[in-house]
């Protein structure tokens, strides 16, 4: 049967109208950010503490996009006697987003809960060289990891929930213990400093002590050889004694004047 004139023009005003009554769903980012469910593979972040260099990850990814590189150390005996033991050091762990297809094996292969999903999305770069990212990078990342589902009443706790919190208290228990060796440190300072003024107070006022010492000593020592000295004027009694009596020495006589010299002028004469 033929269709209707005008029909066709019909269907295409009710889908119009149809459309423009539904809820609009564009969104506007960057102005605002999207809402993404929790669990989004934007980006794999690393949370190395619990990566053991195992290579799982490196060896089930499809694309070989992973790079990991470590050294081996060798870890003292716990106890005298013990064993030592040899582990594996991270020194590079990166993933080359440019090739990776976001499976997520090597997050599912990873026996001990170091890689995860992040929701996380904007890093995109204009060189592809520089989609590959690093551990401090894929760390970063890490904490824009959402925490997992509430549990069940009476479930065991989560391995990475129980990893992280050795983590936090071990990286607490080390800031305690700097912060305790810097007050430690302050303190001896502290110390050493006040014990220097006090050395130095001390030696000062021994100083002091010794200078007036010498000086009452010398004082002394200055009295007790005046006596010894003989005294250039007589001031004893004995030499006043003399001075007072009466000579008793006859005055020598003056010579007899010469008639035929003139007599010498006497005190008063004008
Ligand atoms: S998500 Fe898949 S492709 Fe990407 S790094 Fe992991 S294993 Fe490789
Ligand atoms: S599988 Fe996990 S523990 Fe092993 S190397 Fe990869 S991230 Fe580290």
């Amino acid at each position: 049967m033929a269709p209707l004139p005008g029909s066709g023009l019909a269907k295409g005003l009710a889908v119009t109208l149809r459309t423009m009554t539904k809820k609009t769903v564009t969104a506007q980012y960057p102005d605002v950010q999207p809402e993404l469910p929790p669990r989004s593979r934007g980006v794999i972040g690393l949370f190395e503490e619990n990566c053991t260099v195992c290579m799982l990850c490196a060896r089930e990814c499809p694309d070989w996009c992973i790079y990991i590189d470590s050294h081996k150390e060798t870890v003292p005996a716990a106890a005298p006697g013990g064993r030592e033991r040899s582990r594996n050091v991270l020194d590079r762990f990166a993933i080359d987003f440019s090739l990776c297809m976001y499976c997520g094996i090597c997050i599912e292969v990873c026996p001990f809960d170091a890689l995860f999903w992040s929701p996380e999305f904007e890093y995109a770069e204009t060189d592809i060289h520089e989609l590959t990212h690093e551990r401090d990078k894929l760390r970063e990342w890490m904490w824009t990891v959402p925490a997992p589902p509430a549990l069940d009443a009476g479930a065991e706790e989560p391995k990475e929930l129980a990893a992280a919190r050795k983590t936090a208290d071990k990286l607490a228990a080390e800031a305690e213990k700097l912060a305790a060796q810097a007050a430690e440190a302050a303190e001896a300072a502290e110390a050493e400093k006040l014990a220097a003024e006090a050395t130095e107070a001390t030696e000062a006022t021994e100083a002091t002590e010794a200078t007036e010492v010498a000086e009452a000593a010398e004082t002394t020592a200055a009295e007790t050889t005046t006596p010894a000295t003989p005294p250039t004027t007589a001031t004893g009694p004995a030499e006043q004694t003399a001075e007072t009596e009466p000579r008793t020495e006859p005055r020598a006589e003056p010579p007899a004047s010469d008639p035929s010299k003139p007599a010498a002028p006497q005190d008063g004469d004008a």
